[in-house]
């Protein structure tokens, strides 16, 4: 088995959409369909030719240019089976607990709701990779717009279950922001304010700050981290569920 290229694309203001390559089988997808140019850029820079889509959610950042690239490319679209009538073009549908072969590869699907109700990420065990469209960001979370704040924080348990090494590759550079705010919520966390020194180095260059991984999240971001004191403090829960925190630390983020 071939090792798995992964090109990560800057588009729109703030999305990364990623191009995914098995040289042996000789197929490439992109994860979302964030804007057209720049995935066709990529492509041709690469010499690669389009097989398939795979798709995180409806949102039109995700999945707004599947229609132009299916035409183009004739490629085929796969996409969640909980909003797949939200899909354009979507052929197969997948769902939690899913396996399939992405060329050589074999890809998991990972049931992620709370953002969209059919949030899907996809985790290549083999390589250690992750894609997790608007469920994880570096620093953060999305946002809850169809979901409960619990069926969010059980989604975010799955994806905090990956091993450390796991590489998370997330769909939008927020990381700057959302270490703003993290910084409220945990100040003392040493591993925090060392990451964030380093977040502001790459921004002042304009390197991205994404991908991250499983461990660095795990250490730093306060959406996965119910079992700190000073975030218990911080928000007024000692010795609350976790569900409880998240939600807590959810609804401040959403205000800040
Ligand atoms: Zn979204
Ligand atoms: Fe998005």
């Amino acid at each position: 088995m071939s090792k798995l290229v992964i090109h990560q694309i800057p588009c729109l203001s703030d999305n990364y959409g990623y191009l995914i390559h098995d040289p042996e089988a000789d197929t490439t997808a992109t994860i979302d369909t964030p804007e057209i140019g720049p995935i066709e850029a990529s492509l041709k820079s690469h010499g690669w030719e389009l097989t398939h889509i795979l798709n995180t959610h409806h949102h039109y950042d995700h999945a707004g240019g599947n229609l132009e690239l299916q035409e183009k490319t004739g490629c085929a679209i796969i996409g969640p089976r909980d909003e797949a009538d939200k899909i354009p073009g979507i052929e197969k549908e997948v769902g939690d607990g899913d396996t399939f072969l992405f060329g050589t590869h074999e890809v998991q699907v990972i049931g992620v709701p709370g953002h969209t109700l059919g949030h899907i990420a996809y985790y290549f065990e083999e390589e250690g990779v992750a894609f997790v469209g608007d469920a994880l960001f570096a620093l953060g979370c999305g946002r809850v717009f169809e979901g409960t704040p619990e069926q969010m924080w059980s989604s975010l348990e799955k994806l905090m279950a990956l091993p450390d090494e796991t590489t998370v590759y997330c769909a939008h550079e927020y990381t700057q922001a959302n270490a703003k705010f993290a910084a409220t919520i945990e100040p003392g966390n040493t591993d925090l304010t060392a990451r964030i020194a380093k977040i502001d180095k790459l921004r002042a260059r304009g390197e991205p700050t994404v991908p991250t991984t499983i461990g660095l999240e795990r250490k730093t971001n306060p959406f996965v981290r119910p079992s700190s004191d000073e975030i218990q403090q911080t928000i007024g829960l000692v010795g609350a569920s976790a569900a409880a925190i998240f939600t807590e630390v959810r609804h401040r983020k959403d205000s800040f």
